[in-house]
């Protein structure tokens, strides 16, 4: 028996239902999963891209400003004599576009021959620039320095940031009526700006979020992890070609989905033609673990009613199966009685599906039909009974009949074969004496012809009632045929068989026969033989007997003669 026919019906439709369950749940919550995952992580990371395009736009529209800013100035044509002989004025200018941007940590006007001649509030007056690389290409064109650490400011002026501070060199040159250059207009802008850009940004947005602003060497110059590489080379060179874009990658022991964008290039800030800009790419990031946050608490809500909604269809799989079955259990049960309790005869009538009313209508039918075969085998099993002890009988008697005599009813020759048998058995294993006498009723062709037919056999039966009940009940008599009958004497030597042999012949000498109102006598000669140990069958013993009575015969008939035993006769020679 597998172990699916062991279950109950009940129990095998929970576990399917439980396991119908739990494959709807799995394949609802894994494509959900995937689904919401997918475009949790496109939203995060278009999200993430939209706050580096406006990172790196406020990164451009700054530098754009200032770089415009100081060549509208460096060109100003009032101030083009004035650059070298006023420098209260130039001062009071430079003190202006401070104010207007802020973000200047310091501006001034170097002279062509490298020296400082104004610095805003008069800071590094005197000092020589030469070398510096926003004065030697300020000379010949405007430009814009990356950024570094300021060297000799970072000590003179006084700043919220605790960070050092940072600079980004804006130059241009500066140039005379006829055209020659007379000096560099430069503003150091402080990296601060940036700072605070990127930190309103990412007050805005969602926790877990951080900006990053790398030089185009891939180095981070704003964000954490300062001067470090955090994205390789290849990712490095793929943002570059691709401008802004998105991506997930490794961030130490995190993955990390990105948005970027390139900041101030040439084309894109406006800074003048030919010049490259300064390939600064924002990357803004966040973990994908934070990102797919919600789509966890979704799956594990999901997963919750999943569960319970399995647990109210096993529930409920296993009450209706247990419903189901009952009908069943109750028809095995009643089977199970029949042929085991007395009253138990029928199988109840379910009801509920139609299938059971019918199994029900079915079996109860099969238990009629069965109930009628069994009463028909009853009664075929009866009659054939019965027919048969009437054959036995029938046979019995045909047997007896076959064995009797008609006339007078003693055994005939056949019938006289059976007890033969068994007394010569007897005679051979020494277990008893067994006599044989024959006996003839003399004359009797006489009796026939003076008395008739009817006489004779008148004389026949009385003959054979008288030998019948001279012998004893052990012994047997029987009617060879004619006048002449065999009797067996059991137990008895030859002498006593020749004195119940001459008992015999005394009661049918003094028997008188009566027939058709006369009186019939008759005598009888018998011969006497035992059954010797070496007679081959019961023939042997008779014909000795017969031999016997013919000498009887011989010696003038009504007396017995006694055969002489054959050992008796080896004897006497
Ligand atoms: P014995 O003394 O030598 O025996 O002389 P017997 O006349 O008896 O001689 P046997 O045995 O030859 O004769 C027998 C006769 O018995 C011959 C036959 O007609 C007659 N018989 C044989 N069977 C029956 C029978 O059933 N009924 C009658 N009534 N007569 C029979
Ligand atoms: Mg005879
Ligand atoms: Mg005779």
């Amino acid at each position: 028996m597998s172990f699916r026919n062991r279950l109950r019906f009940e129990h095998q439709l929970a576990a399917l239902v439980g396991l119908l369950c739990l494959a709807l749940v799995g394949a609802t919550v894994g494509g959900a999963v995937w689904l919401e995952r997918r475009s949790a992580i496109q939203l995060a990371e278009a999200r993430l891209a939209r706050l580096a395009t406006g990172m790196a736009e406020t990164l451009d529209v700054t530098l754009r400003e200032r770089f415009r800013e100081i060549q509208v100035v460096a060109g100003l044509e009032p101030l083009r004599e004035r650059w070298s002989s006023d420098a209260t004025m130039v001062r009071g200018v430079l003190a202006a576009m401070r104010t207007t941007a802020p973000d200047y940590a310091w501006l001034g006007f170097v002279s062509a021959d490298g020296r400082i001649r104004v610095g805003t509030d008069g800071l590094l007056e005197g000092m020589a620039m030469n070398g510096r690389a926003w004065f030697e290409t300020g000379l010949a064109r405007p430009n814009v320095g990356d950024v570094h650490e300021a060297v000799l400011l970072s000590r003179l002026l006084v700043r919220a940031e605790p960070e050092p501070l940072r600079l980004v060199d804006v130059a241009a040159p500066v140039r005379d009526a006829a055209g020659g250059v007379i000096g560099v207009l430069a503003g150091h802008l402080s990296w601060d700006w940036a700072i605070r850009a990127r930190r309103r940004l990412l007050d805005e947005d969602l926790p877990g979020t951080d900006l990053w602003v790398l030089d185009r060497r891939g180095h981070v110059i704003l964000g954490p992890r300062l001067g470090t590489m955090p994205f390789g080379p290849a990712r490095i060179g793929a943002m570059v070609e691709q401008g802004s874009g998105r991506f997930t990658a490794a961030l130490g022991t995190e993955t990390v989905l990105a948005g970027f964008a390139s900041a101030a290039t040439g084309e894109r800030s406006g800074i003048a033609g030919g010049d490259p800009g300064l390939g600064w790419i924002v990357v803004a990031t966040r973990p994908e673990a934070q990102a797919l946050a919600p789509v966890r608490r979704s799956v594990q809500a999901l997963l919750a009613l999943g569960a319970a909604a399995a647990v109210i269809g096993i529930a409920l799989a296993w009450c209706l199966g247990r419903r189901a079955a009952a009908p069943l259990r109750r028809m095995t049960a009643a089977a199970d009685r029949i042929g085991r309790e007395a009253e138990a005869t029928t199988l109840p009538r379910l009801d509920g599906a139609r299938e059971f009313v019918a199994l029900s209508a079915a079996l109860r039918s099969l238990l009629r039909r069965i109930g009628t075969v069994e009463r028909e085998l009853n009664d075929a099993t009866t009659r054939s009974t019965r027919v048969a002890a009437f054959y036995r009988r029938q046979i019995e008697d045909l047997r007896q009949v076959a064995g009797t005599d008609v006339l007078t009813g003693l055994l005939n020759r056949r019938g006289f074969a059976g007890p033969a048998e068994e007394a010569f058995a007897q005679a051979r294993g020494g277990r008893c004496g067994v006599a044989v006498l024959v006996v003839d009723i003399d004359h009797f062709k006489r009796v026939n012809d003076q008395h008739g037919h009817d006489a004779g056999d008148a004389v026949i039966r009385h003959v054979g009632a008288l030998l019948a009940e001279t012998v004893r009940g052990s012994d047997t008599v029987a009617r060879f045929g004619g006048e002449e009958f065999v009797v067996l004497l059991l137990g008895l030597g030859g002498s006593e068989a020749g004195l119940i042999a001459e008992r015999l012949c005394v009661a049918a000498r003094g028997a008188e026969i009566a027939h058709g109102g006369r009186a019939i006598a008759v005598t009888v000669s018998i011969g006497v033989a035992t059954v010797s140990a070496r007679d081959p069958d019961i023939q042997a013993a008779i014909a000795r007997a017969d031999a016997a009575l013919y000498e009887a015969k011989a010696r003038g008939r009504d007396r017995v003669s006694v055969a002489v035993e054959t050992e008796e006769i080896e004897r006497a020679a």
